[in-house]
């Protein structure tokens, strides 16, 4: 039996350890830097330091690190050592406060989108005293900030933090003027819910598909796949359930809230909700979840595929991003309450988020785009990629009660009084909000669910976003009423007057319908089907103001970010390209071929046996993959021309995703559906990988 409560945190120096190891005067300044941002002396910086270091080497580490967050996707560390040489020949173990605040990676490897000229290829990293320092490798993990030596961003939690800053900034103000000012502080708070495959290691290796770019480019349906759905919340196999087992100790040795894990629709494929925290602390959390995923798969001999559409037919993974504002006070500002029609501070939120998305469509969208999120959503076989919201029949139903009111009866009533019997609604519950799957942006109870976000990414981006586009509502709204001598009226007026104007964002019906894209072109919603169409949307001037006015992004920021991204979807079709060409060439048409000459070879010999035997079944599939071999060669040969052609496209980069989006991926189709039609009649032992149900059923 694992103690959970006593190894819970035991990885990490969080407040309780920092209140023990501390004197009452570093704790009491440490606290209120964290709390009200007040500036931390060296002094402060050097005792914690000291206390973070004397922990670390009592649970075995030897080096430090600052642990941060580039554009890459993943997270980055260089470790150091404590050592310190000393005069007479020995060394001693050093840590001090500087080295706890700053550290100077040669981060010149890192996307920078041009922003870090290589003159200046030094970046520096800045404690984020707000996430706690943890245990990992027998290494001490501060987590950090990037940034270049002109100040300019080149990670994604520098953006977080100010996006927090902000939605704290204009979410208090707002509160302030509708007498709420008790309350002094308000968070952002997400609860990821992570997807993922797990794969037999041994099956895995032999798939370069998936070793080189994390999804098979080759495979025909498997003929048992999830249609009877029988894997949903199933049983737990044995050795995912070891997996799990350790995986849940490990997270909870680090403090992250593992909660739940079940099994997922498609086969293989399994899912952990953590307890929703404070969103910096869930973007870290939820990147060492995803570290510890896919190393703790590996001992137990198994594969953990983090990419959102690693199966073609089968379900690909997501990452729903639970997302709420809670007050110091402990109150959940998005929970509607027994009568939300009533609930004046209540709908004032909704309004705002219902505003933002509607405005912004094109950030959140943006927010999620990835070559391999493109798959999962928008392509083929994929829902649309249409950003809209459902909030659930009692809320639509009040949302459409306040557009309908008579403006004098809405305001002299006081309150919106529902004709429809509303006033007597329970509770908004979790189960008339959550029936909708096939939303990306939905109400669920007492927080929204954005559901677009693929299985790898890194959650801060959303929710920079979510953030940021909430707080610039929340501003101009305060700006408004500001200006009221009646802020009762002025709020209801403005809450009907938003509402009305973007409730062409609210859908309550099936998102993943032709309907539903015809439709929504009508409303004019953004239906932006690809990374490249998506990225294009950053820079639009409303975009660089929205970022500029909040001082999340200025301009060269944004632009450099878009060219990392561009960059990124790039490199990314390029390699699976060369990736099914060399798969191609090397391993399925040879094998394909001597497939086929032993077929030939096979009708020859029954030929010689006598002319009665029949071989009409042979020579019907010699000939079928003779001319499948013929085409797959032509396809080969127009993949091969594609990836040399864009050299063409390399002045532009816009137009060099475009091209690969638009003119490589099609011709990627091509060439799979041949195999994958080979496939199906090739006998097993010559066909040169794995097949798709040794693949998903391949942990038992
Ligand atoms: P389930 O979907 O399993 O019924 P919930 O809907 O309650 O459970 O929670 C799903 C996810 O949403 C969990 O990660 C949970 O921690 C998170 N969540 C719940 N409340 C909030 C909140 N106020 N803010 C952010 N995330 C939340
Ligand atoms: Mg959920």
């Amino acid at each position: 039996m694992i103690d959970v409560p006593g190894i819970f945190a035991s990885n990490v120096f969080n407040d309780e350890k920092m209140r023990v190891r501390l004197t009452q005067e570093t704790y009491a300044a440490f606290r209120e830097s964290i709390e009200n941002g007040a500036p931390l002396s060296i002094e402060v910086a050097n005792a914690v330091a000291d206390a973070m270091k004397e922990w670390a080497i009592e649970k075995g580490c030897t080096h430090y690190t600052h642990w941060f967050q580039p554009m890459t996707g993943i997270t980055a560390e260089k470790h150091d050592s404590f050592i310190s040489p000393h005069a007479d020949g020995h060394v001693i173990m050093e840590f001090s406060g500087r080295e706890l605040i700053k550290g100077e990676p040669d981060a010149s490897s890192f996307p920078s989108g041009g922003i870090r000229a290589t003159f200046e290829a030094r970046g520096y990293t800045t404690w984020d005293p707000t996430s706690p320092a943890f245990v990992k490798d027998n290494t001490l993990c501060i987590p950090t900030a990037f940034m270049s030596y002109t100040g300019d961003v080149l990670d994604k939690k520098t953006p977080l933090l100010r996006s927090m800053d902000r939605i704290n900034h204009e979410a208090v103000r707002i509160l302030h003027l509708l007498g709420r000012t008790d309350i002094t502080r308000v968070d952002a708070t997400v609860g990821p819910e992570q997807e993922y495959f797990l794969i037999d290691k041994e099956i895995y290796n032999r798939r370069k598909d998936l070793k080189y770019t994390g999804r098979t480019l080759f495979g025909a349906r498997s003929p048992k796949g999830q249609q009877l759905d029988d894997h949903y919340f199933g049983a737990i196999k044995q050795r995912v359930k070891a997996f799990m087992t350790e995986l849940d100790e490990e997270l909870w040795k680090l403090g992250i809230y593992a909660k739940t894990e079940h099994n997922e629709v498609a086969p293989a494929q399994h899912e952990l909700a953590p307890i929703f925290t404070t969103v910096n602390i869930a973007a870290d959390h939820n990147q060492l979840t995803m570290e510890l995923m896919k190393r703790i798969a590996r001992k137990h001999g198994m594969v953990c595929l983090l990419h959102e559409k690693p199966f073609k037919g089968v379900n690909g993974s997501g990452k729903h991003n639970n997302w709420s504002l809670s007050a110091n006070t402990g109150e959940n500002l998005l929970k509607p309450g027994k009568k939300p029609e009533e609930n004046t501070q209540f709908l004032l939120f909704l309004t705002a988020v219902i505003t933002a998305v509607d405005d912004y469509q094109d950030l959140l969208r943006l927010s999620v785009a990835t070559a391999g999120n493109d798959h999962r959503m928008g392509g083929d076989e994929a829902p649309p990629f249409i950003i809209s919201m459902f909030l659930g029949d009692d809320l639509e139903e009040i949302v459409e009660a306040i557009i309908n009111r008579e403006d004098d009866e809405y305001e002299s009533q006081g309150k919106v009084i529902m004709n429809t019997g509303a006033e007597a609604l329970p509770e908004i519950r979790k189960d008339t909000t959550d029936r909708n799957r096939t939303s990306p942006f939905a109400f669920t109870g007492n927080k929204f669910e954005f559901r677009a976000l693929g299985s790898a990414l890194n959650i801060s981006c959303p929710n920079i976003m979510l953030n940021t586009i909430v707080a610039d509502v929340l501003s101009s709204f305060s700006d408004e009423l500001e200006k009221a001598s009646d802020i009762e009226t002025a709020v209801r007026r403005l809450i009907r007057k938003h509402l009305k104007k973007h409730r062409r964002i609210i859908f309550n019906g099936d998102g993943y319908t032709d309907e539903w894209i015809a439709e929504a072109e009508q409303r004019g919603l953004l239906n932006l089907k690809s990374t490249p169409e998506a990225l294009k949307k950053y820079t639009l001037k409303k975009n660089l103001d929205l970022f500029e006015r909040n001082h999340i992004f200025n301009e060269t920021e944004v632009r450099a970010r878009q060219e990392i991204l561009l960059e990124n979807y790039i490199k990314i079709i390029d390699l699976e390209a060369l990736t099914m060409l060399d798969m191609a060439k090397k391993d399925i048409f040879p094998a394909v071929s001597a497939f086929t000459c032993k077929l030939a070879e096979t009708i020859e010999r029954k030929r010689g046996v006598s002319d009665d035997i029949r071989v009409d079944a042979e020579v019907k599939l010699l000939s079928k993959l003779s001319d499948l071999l013929a085409s797959f060669s032509e396809k080969i040969d127009e993949l091969d021309s594609k990836v040399g052609g864009s050299i063409a496209y390399r002045k532009n980069i816009q137009s060099h995703a475009e091209y690969c989006c638009n003119e490589m991926l099609k011709t990627m189709d091509e060439l799979r559906a041949i195999s994958d039609e080979m496939e199906m009649c090739t006998a097993s032992e010559y066909w040169p990988y794995p097949s798709y149900g040794q693949l998903l059923f391949s942990v038992q």
